[in-house]
């Protein structure tokens, strides 16, 4: 072992003890009551806005010419709204070590084999963003070990617990090191014995590696569970995990009959965002208990002004209250979701998200048969993934046109591409009748065959891909940077 690799070794150990220890605490606050864990966030918010305005050139000029801080306590509502764009912008003022710079740090992770630390010191992720461009979000080993508390949170709520011998965890999802998923993976190895497996890997060689681990706990993007559902279904693949868990794209309730079919489980979903925000369903399985207590978490309407619990909002606006070397403060994250006003049953006081309509991108904009526009989520395509004949689709949105792509289940059947089944027509007679009831006006759907669709570079699939040019014109919100 070289000097880097004895570096990095140490440096995983210390975060998963220190990650543990976090969750420890965490879970010690979970039953309230609510004012302990205000107190906690309140606290870690001081200390993350304190050293931004000292460490980050951005919000210390920014805090000096609006005044927005002052000796008394932080107020979150006074704090500027970010968003992606801005924060790569402003990448290399915006952080608060001065040898971090946005391209010198895209250059670096374009290039990254395998896991590794950038100055032997930061996790350096990207997301691939759906106007294409990428977002860099760094870690340093505080905010790392927030992420880590995070994870091991979920896994025990889920059931998992460090055993002898251990407990075998696999992972299906992303392809790239620079992914979040990929470097999570990597948290609980030593605790658990651990297989990542990139999606990209040809099916057949995955239903291999799994039969040949027999995971106990089996983590995938809903889209290649459903592959997984196949392949036990045709007996190609055979596994029992006592623990299955769902993350990073829409799961609808027909995906999640289908999984506990195959696999005789109740699967878990897990919530996680490069941002730093994280969730999980609890043993109720009754929506995500978001962890606030290393995230604040703002559901708002277009105009930025806060939701209340039961309806839905437009975007979330996410404060990581751990990550000291890129201050998040109130950052944008376009998921659409609404959070339920109602105690769960498991009597955790964490909020609950009780329905994820998809990312605000995903939303299409849809003229009306009464002069304004209809919002179709993601969600209201889930007529696809009951019909059998389906493996996954995509919709695209051309204009007027929605263009529906197709992945038959059984791609040798009669059902492949060219032969005439009618699936084309009953599914797109399906899709307008849909949009007809949710007051489209003359719904316009194509369907196509595909053998594959296209991934984004961290492997999801993303359901919708809506027309920028479709998108109505955003209203402004409080959003601003310091000049
Ligand atoms: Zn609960």
């Amino acid at each position: 072992m070289n000097t880097t690799q004895i570096c990095y070794q140490r440096r995983h150990l210390a975060d998963l003890g220190a990650a543990l220890r976090l969750a420890r605490a965490q879970s010690s606050r979970e039953h309230g009551p609510r004012a302990e864990l205000a107190r906690h966030q309140q606290q870690r918010l001081e200390a993350v806005v304190r050293h931004a305005a000292t460490h980050s050139p951005f919000y210390r000029r920014h805090f000096a010419e609006t005044g927005t801080l002052d000796d008394g306590p932080v107020q979150l509502r006074r704090l500027p709204v970010l968003d992606k764009s801005l924060l790569m912008e402003h990448f290399d003022e915006l952080v608060c070590d001065p040898r971090l710079r946005r391209d010198e740090l895209l250059d670096w992770v374009g290039r990254m084999t395998r896991d590794q630390l950038y100055l032997n010191r930061y996790r350096v992720m990207l997301t691939s963003g759906s106007s294409g461009s990428p977002g860099l979000f760094i870690y340093d080993a505080i905010g790392w070990r927030s992420i880590g508390s995070g994870l091991a949170r979920s896994t025990t709520w889920s059931g998992l617990r460090p055993t002898l011998p251990r407990q075998r965890m696999a992972f299906v999802g992303a392809a790239g090191p620079s992914h979040i998923g990929r470097q999570a993976a990597t948290l609980g190895s030593g605790l658990h014995r651990v297989l990542a497996l990139p999606i990209t890997l040809p099916l057949p060689r995955l239903v291999e590696a799994l039969n040949q681990f027999q995971p106990t706990y089996l983590q995938a993007y809903p889209s290649a569970a459903m592959w997984l559902v196949d392949e036990q279904h045709a007996g190609r693949l055979r596994v029992s995990p006592r623990i299955l868990v769902t993350v990073a794209e829409l799961r609808t309730p027909e995906m999640t009959r289908r999984l506990q079919e195959a696999f005789e489980v109740r699967p878990f979903d897990l919530y996680g965002t490069t941002e730093g925000l994280f969730g999980s369903e609890c043993e109720h399985h009754q929506g995500i208990h978001l962890f606030e207590d290393t995230t604040l978490v703002e559901n708002v309407d277009p105009d930025g002004q806060p939701v209340p619990p039961g309806q839905p909002g437009a975007r979330l606006l996410v404060t990581n209250l751990y990550n000291l070397v890129q201050p998040l403060l109130r950052l944008e994250v376009t998921d659409v979701v609404t959070l339920d006003p109602n105690p769960c049953p498991c009597g955790r006081i964490l909020a609950r998200m009780n329905t994820i309509y998809g990312r605000s991108d995903d939303v299409l904009s849809l003229c009306a048969r009464d002069g304004g526009q209809v919002a179709v989520h993601p969600l209201h395509f889930a007529l696809l993934t009951r019909d059998p004949q389906l493996r996954e689709f995509q919709v695209i949105q051309d204009g007027p046109l929605l263009r529906v792509l197709v992945v038959p289940r059984h791609p040798s059947s009669p059902a492949a591409a060219g032969s005439d089944d009618g699936l084309e027509t009953r599914l797109s007679h399906a899709i307008a009748q849909q949009l007809l009831e949710l007051g489209v006006q003359d719904p316009q759907v194509t369907v196509e065959r595909h053998s594959e669709l296209a991934r984004t570079a961290g492997g999801k699939l993303k359901l919708v891909i809506a027309d920028p040019a479709s998108r109505p014109v955003r209203k402004p919100t409080l959003l601003r940077a310091p000049d």
